[in-house]
């Protein structure tokens, strides 16, 4: 059941979303074998998980060498935390900042959970490298996305299921016009527009309104941090 540990391979945290659309070409450039792991846990952007496929169909025809190193597009259902968490994402609730200083979109230890799902399921894959698309540039005060986090809680993988698991963060330090360049860099012209088509951002869930950076309400806080990355991303030259 246990394959065995395998350095030139990744497991990626693969939401649908800009960042982790960006992260997906980030390993398929540097790892020879690549699979990538959603979670379904009742979010209200569940449109997000339909929007994995046609993505990933897409990143294939962009390029052979992906293709071929593109593995399976695995998928766990954790709805208990939807179940603990009382927040905007996940509940019939508007946006709004919280007393303790953050958004109500925040769900108290999410990424801690998903790393460590992702690691269990790395372990049984034989895969060696995880790679997320947290950022502490152009994020809310997640607390859960910083580097200090990351890095303690590979220690705490690696410590607790014996095996030297890397965890890779390629956005962490960049905001999200860079973001759009490094995806540029990655997979030129075609995976930028790959990621305005068919990436998914918006917390609302919605895909009716079409704008110059891709689909969504165009309020939201998602929307917004999206929609100012891109016009930077201009700004700069594209
Ligand atoms: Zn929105």
């Amino acid at each position: 059941m246990n394959q065995p540990i395998q350095s030139d391979t990744a497991l990626v945290l693969f939401s649908g979303g800009q960042d982790s659309t960006t992260c997906l070409a980030w390993a398929l450039n540097r790892f020879s074998r690549v699979e990538t792991l959603g979670f379904d846990y009742g979010q209200r952007h569940a449109i997000e998980l339909a929007c994995r496929e046609r993505l990933l169909v897409g990143i294939k025809r962009l390029r052979a060498d992906w293709a071929a190193r593109l593995g399976e597009s695995h998928t766990l259902e954790i709805p208990t935390l939807a179940a603990i968490s009382e927040t905007a994402l996940t509940r019939d609730v508007a946006i709004a900042m919280g007393a303790d200083g953050l958004p109500n979109t925040f769900v108290p230890g999410r990424n801690l959970v998903f790393l460590t799902f992702a690691a269990a399921l790395a372990y049984r894959r034989g895969i060696a490298n995880i790679v997320g698309g947290m950022c502490e540039t152009d994020y809310s005060g997640y607390p859960d996305c910083r580097d200090e986090t990351i890095r303690a809680l590979q220690s705490a993988l690696t410590l607790g299921m014996a095996r030297p698991f890397e965890l890779h963060t390629p956005l962490m330090w960049i905001d999200k016009a860079q973001t759009w360049k490094l995806a540029h860099e990655l997979g030129g012209a075609g995976l930028v527009g790959l990621i305005r088509e068919h990436s998914h951002t918006c917390y609302l869930g919605e895909r009716g309104a079409a704008h110059d950076w891709g689909y969504g309400c165009g309020h939201c806080p998602a929307c917004q941090v999206r929609a100012k990355g891109w016009g930077e991303y201009l700004a700069r030259g594209g």
